[in-house]
């Protein structure tokens, strides 16, 4: 069984990276065995709650304001529409809804609060529940663990070498610092990042040696390809090619056991075949709906069918994505809804029974 680690190097994540792809496939693709049903793909469904008007300048992104893009802006979303999108995801197959709000940090006030209702009332939906709102204070998270938040997003988006490439208005110390406030609450911590923005290899490296140096390790990374959007200053760099993707899903399998891998951004440029072979390297979570935030996403009915094809199942919602610590849980991968896992989260030692009650009040 292969372990967590915390201590690999760039050149270690570069040599698994560039390995040939068969023995990077069979690599990842046993790892993921060891870990994963390879049958199961957790689908999320992304809702925009607040769109455009950023005042961030993050390279990639058609939301910054100081950007020409033509995206239609849009204020905080009202609960109730909130409600009735969520209802729409889990009907068409998703466990779990995540709500970007283009901030560059959240503000306590009525609009805080709202998002808080939003929590509230999707975890009462028996759906995970997943924000990104840009930075977060330790008591803003404390706050939304209460509300029931299942995860937190904040990626890293590449190394801290490139990052100041990418984004100049905060520095890759400030992500850290959101992840860190995010772990002293019950919230589980998705973070990744995007390939395909003119970064090197050792980017893609250093990003994962960032992401496996985290203790515990982020329950969920997402891979992203860069979707070039006119207007922003990454809008005439060239698609990813599919061999990139494949290459930095195995090698993240590899690096992150036991974390759950999301194929996220740019599936609209990938084959089928291409996505398949995503799967086998260990990809174990998509985003649905037609679009992600802002830019293109396959449509849900497409996703079923691509499901279909290759016999894959949607996961339910509060499924384990950590090791089982006993062999009743190692025999249970689903757990039904209202029922207490029995496992506790990567890197964290609290109690048995504390964190059962921790993930019952997240199922409640
Ligand atoms: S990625 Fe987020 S923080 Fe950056 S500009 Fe877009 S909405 Fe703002």
């Amino acid at each position: 069984m292969s372990e967590t680690r915390h201590d690999w190097t760039t050149a270690e994540i570069m040599a698994i990276y560039n390995k040939p792809l068969m023995e990077l496939l069979y690599e990842a693709a046993t790892i993921h065995r060891e870990h994963h049903d390879p049958n199961t793909v957790q689908v999320s469904t992304l809702l925009s709650i607040k769109t455009g008007g950023c005042p961030e300048d993050c390279g990639y992104c058609p939301q910054a304001a100081r950007y020409h893009t033509d995206i239609e802006t849009n204020d905080l979303m009202k609960v109730s529409h909130v409600k009735a999108q969520a209802l729409r995801a889990k009907a068409s197959g998703s466990s779990r809804v995540c709500m970007g709000a283009a901030w560059r940090n959240v503000k306590d006030g009525p609009e805080f609060d709202q998002v808080l209702e939003m929590v509230r009332t999707i975890n009462k939906l028996d759906m995970e529940v997943c924000c990104t709102l840009g930075m977060l204070t330790e008591n803003q998270a404390k706050r939304l663990a209460e509300a029931g938040l299942y995860a937190y997003n904040h990626n890293l988006d590449t190394s801290e070498d490139y990052y100041k490439d990418v984004i100049s208005t905060r520095a890759f110390e400030d992500r850290l610092q959101t992840i860190d406030n995010v772990r002293k609450s019950n919230v589980t911590v998705c973070s990744g990042g995007i390939i395909g923005m003119g970064e090197r290899l050792e980017d893609r490296a250093g990003m994962l040696v960032a992401l496996t140096s985290l203790n515990p390790q982020p329950e969920s990374v997402p891979i992203n390809a860069l979707v070039a959007v006119e207007g922003t200053p990454m809008a005439e760099i060239e698609p990813v090619a599919i061999w990139d993707m494949i290459r930095m899903v195995a090698t993240t399998r590899i690096v992150l056991p036991e974390t759950q891998v999301r194929l996220s951004a740019g599936r609209t440029e990938m084959s089928r075949e291409g996505q398949a072979m995503c799967f086998f390297a260990g990809a174990n979570s998509i985003f649905a709906g037609d679009k992600l935030l802002t830019t293109p996403n396959p449509d849900v009915n497409e996703d079923m069918e691509m499901f279909k094809l290759l016999g894959l199942n949607p996961q339910k919602p509060f499924v384990k994505v950590a090791q089982p610590t006993t062999t009743e849980a190692a025999d249970s991968e689903l757990v039904p809804l209202g029922e207490k896992p029995k496992w506790t989260r990567p890197g964290h030692t609290i109690a048995r029974n504390e964190t059962a009650k921790q993930d019952a009040k997240l199922t409640e």
